[in-house]
């Protein structure tokens, strides 16, 4: 690797010039291996959040960051394979449902998750609310899955993609999460690592979101893109709306029933619309059928029940119980303290403060204010309205899912926080703002 001094690194991107790729990817190196410190990475990162980077810098971190661990190629897996990533919301259960509905169409996915943290949920914490469902997969035993079941979700190990982690935990001590080009190659670089022949990108946008903007999302989505077709992957990014919960459940247990309710074509939802368009996109790239043709695919697998025995058979294969399909409630962990919230005001629901949602689901235990924290599977919020919605003084809002009833209130007292109620009518927001391929 080019020897560098890592301040010249540092010195050009506060001065506002390019880094050369070749001396971006020796500073990750070296970030990697421990030979350059923190400090100086940590100068390093606030330039970039004041400074931005290019296309070409963002390509050359994300190289870096891939280079840093493992990749998994899928050589033996005889299907097209398909890989999905949220830029992270609330109530966000999409890929619980997206990656069996999508191996039920012939496609193979897989999907390394990680867990929720701050105000996100993590899909790995969902799955593990399954009684017995383990999600430490290696990588042979990822691909071995993927190819017997069609989908596997698995945990982050340690081998793929370690820098991320690293540099990840110090972008949180800095303030410098929400920059465009650092989530940019955080995500992109987990896409790279694993080899599928699609990635499906759900960048959020709104008050659950990190990019609170359409034109953030907008913009992070095409930074996304740019860096798969430098890579030689097909990336589709999708802007969508996390100006409310997507689904009505926030929380772990209670997000697989949600899941299992729409994976056995019991619901109708904006979480069934959006996955359907994910499916539906995929199987028009990797399976050449038209429009029409991949939208009733996804929407008959839902309704005929055959996503739904996909989801059993990746529970079952992943050591859980298969009858989480038949009897949610028979098997998931229950709160024992369940209260409705009722609106209080009378009018149009105007706006969610998504993000506040989260938090306070998290607060009741669903999840980490700190990434060592325990969970509790069996709590959080069903929040039942959405924006554009009628409401009347005792219309319930919510239902809160809670350890006692202390937590509970101070729950219920967060909900109507979260809400504003006006007298003017609202529209609902669109769904989906924007895509790019
Ligand atoms: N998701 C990621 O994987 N990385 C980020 O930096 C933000 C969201």
């Amino acid at each position: 690797m080019t020897p560098i001094d890592p301040r010249s690194v540092v010195a050009a991107k506060r001065d506002g010039h390019e880094v050369d790729p070749a001396q971006l990817r020796a500073f990750i190196g070296g970030f990697a291996s421990g030979e350059i410190g923190i400090e100086i990475v940590a100068a390093f990162l606030m330039a970039v959040y004041l400074r931005g980077m290019s296309a070409k810098e963002t390509t050359a971190l994300t190289e870096a960051l891939v280079a840093s661990g493992r990749t998994i190629t899928f050589e033996h897996v005889s299907h097209p394979t398909v890989d999905k990533h949220s830029t992270g919301g609330v109530g966000d259960g999409v890929t619980l449902v997206l990656a069996p509905l999508v191996a039920s169409l012939g496609l193979a996915v897989a999907k390394i998750s990680g867990r929720g943290l701050g105000h996100t949920g993590g899909t790995i914490d969902k799955l593990e609310s399954i009684p017995g469902v383990r999600t430490d997969l290696d990588p042979d035993a990822i691909e071995e899955q993927v190819e017997r079941v069609g989908c596997a979700i698995a945990r982050q190990g340690p081998g793929v993609v370690p820098a991320d982690g690293a540099l990840y935990a110090l972008r949180d001590a800095t303030a410098t999460v929400e920059s465009t080009p650092l989530i940019a190659s955080s995500v992109m670089a987990k896409k790279l690592a694993v080899r599928t022949d699609l990635v499906l990108l759900d960048v959020k946008a709104g008050s659950g979101a990190f990019m609170r903007s359409v034109d953030e999302a907008s913009a992070l989505a095409q930074r996304c893109v740019e860096i798969g077709r430098r890579a030689q992957r097909r990336v589709h990014a999708t802007v969508t709306d996390m100006s409310q919960p997507l689904g009505s459940a926030i929380g772990n247990a209670l997000e697989v029933a949600e899941a299992v309710a729409v994976l056995t074509g019991g619901e109708r939802s904006r979480l069934r619309e959006l996955v359907v368009g994910f499916a539906a996109d995929a199987a028009m790239t990797l399976l050449d059928v038209d429009s029409m043709t991949a939208m009733r695919l996804a929407e008959t697998a839902l309704d005929d029940g055959t996503a739904a025995e996909r989801f059993r058979a990746m529970v079952i294969a992943q050591g859980g119980d298969g009858r989480v399909v038949d009897d949610p409630w028979g098997i998931l962990p229950r709160a024992p303290v369940v209260v409705g919230v009722p609106s209080g005001r009378q009018g149009s629901l105007t706006s969610v403060d998504a993000a506040a949602l989260g938090r306070a689901s998290a607060r009741l235990g669903a999840g980490r204010v700190r990434a060592d924290d325990e969970i509790d599977p069996s709590v959080g919020i069903v929040f039942g309205v959405r924006i554009g919605d009628r409401l009347e003084r005792e219309s319930p809002v919510a239902t809160v899912h809670a350890r006692d009833a202390t937590a509970a209130e101070e729950a219920c007292r967060a909900v109507v926080a979260a809400i504003e109620v006006s007298d003017d009518a609202a529209e609902p927001p669109p769904l989906v703002h924007a895509r790019y391929d």
